[in-house]
């Protein structure tokens, strides 16, 4: 049996006949950029989330580098962020100037909240709290540093739509949440998409005059903005997958349940979850010392396998300026080095997972 690490398109024939009833829609309805679909999207989402506003975007970094640009966040500044993050969160900080300053995770691979303070310096000035694999971060002790010491936070949300801490949704904790909607993420688009999420009028009007040339009033330009629009087509597709989200993820659940219950070997680490928080299983990341073994082994069984991520943003090319050494962050090198996300994807048959659980057992 061949088996992908992931599989869009079984996302897409659960509901076929939706999404392709959408398309025809929006494509006669002879209009494409911001229109009712986007709005109905975004008054949609933020009632999801439990948030005042959504303002729809280009993608997840536009999002995160909008953000930091409206909380007038850049040169001179540092952002406090995990090290094992995607390097996406990183850029959403680095585009504007401001200089990452990394946090080791916890064993949840979120950030570590004992040791945020011990990297506050007089030039911070947010928390970048990433909510990864899909479980959400322990939300109580950031925001209580963060006001403690007048810090913004900004939620990276790419991975933990729907995801909760204290039964409050991600994204609505801090000053933005940072949505994407790649069509990998939880909510996915067939194309790229994102938006923020805030409780804060200001900063919802400002993203939304920002995302459009910085006007307000067409070709009436306030501020230098960008062009970072949600398209109709991808809201209209986000809106049908948003009316199905509570079965999409409970069907998630279901398929890392079994795997939580049913795998067992000793050479690899299953995910925790936080008492206080729940997953919403973007990934099902375990841990081994023997990876590439295990890799190879899966291959020769047709089981494909992603690492998230093998290369932390501290070490990539694209950061040597920071000039962080090798061995600075040894958690985060640590977990850069043994994790591996295991197929899982909605419409994942049972005998699908049964083959997957079976291969692992048996390596
Ligand atoms: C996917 C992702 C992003 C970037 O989102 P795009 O829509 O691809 O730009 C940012 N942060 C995290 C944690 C992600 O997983």
């Amino acid at each position: 049996m061949k088996i992908k690490p992931n599989r869009l398109d079984r996302g897409f024939y659960l509901y076929q006949e939706e999404f392709e009833r959408k398309a025809l829609e929006v494509l006669r309805s002879g209009w494409y950029v911001l229109g009712e679909e986007v709005s109905n999207f975004e008054k949609e989402f933020a009632a999801y989330t439990g948030g005042q506003y959504c303002v729809g975007l280009a993608s997840g970094l536009d999002a995160l580098w909008i953000a930091f640009r409206i909380l007038g966040i850049g040169e001179g500044d540092e952002v406090i962020v995990q090290g094992n993050t995607y390097i996406a969160s990183v850029m959403g900080i680095t585009i504007n100037g401001a200089t990452p300053v990394f946090v080791e995770p916890d064993e949840y691979y979120n950030i570590d909240t004992d040791k945020i303070e011990e990297k506050i310096t007089d030039k911070t000035k947010a928390i970048l709290v990433v909510h990864l694999y899909g479980q959400a971060s322990k939300m109580d002790t950031v925001m209580e540093i963060a006001n403690k010491y007048d810090l913004k936070v900004v939620e990276d949300c790419a991975q933990s739509h729907g995801a909760c801490f204290n039964g409050k949704m991600t994204g609505t904790f801090g000053d933005i949440g940072c949505f994407s909607f790649y069509p990998s993420k939880n909510l996915g688009a067939f194309g790229d998409g994102g938006a923020i999420v805030t409780n804060d009028a200001r900063i919802a009007k400002d993203v939304k005059v920002f995302r459009n040339y910085g006007s307000e009033k067409r070709y009436y330009n306030c501020v230098v903005g960008t062009n970072s629009r949600l398209d109709e087509i991808q809201a209209g597709f986000l809106r049908v997958r948003l009316s199905h989200i509570a079965e999409l993820e409970e069907e998630k659940k279901q398929i890392c349940m079994r795997y939580l219950q049913e795998l067992k070997n000793d050479s690899i680490q299953l995910p925790k979850i936080r008492d206080d928080a729940t997953h919403i299983w973007h990934q099902f990341v375990i841990r081994t010392q023997k990876r590439q073994e295990l890799i190879d082994y899966l291959n020769e069984k047709e089981i494909g396998t992603i690492i998230h991520y093998p290369i932390p943003p501290h070490l990539s090319e694209a950061y040597r300026y920071l000039n962080i050494q090798k061995g600075s962050l040894p958690i985060t090198e640590k977990y850069a080095d043994t994790v591996l996300s295991i197929p899982l994807y909605n419409g994942m048959t049972e005998e699908e997972q049964t083959y997957v659980i079976n291969a692992i057992n048996d390596f």
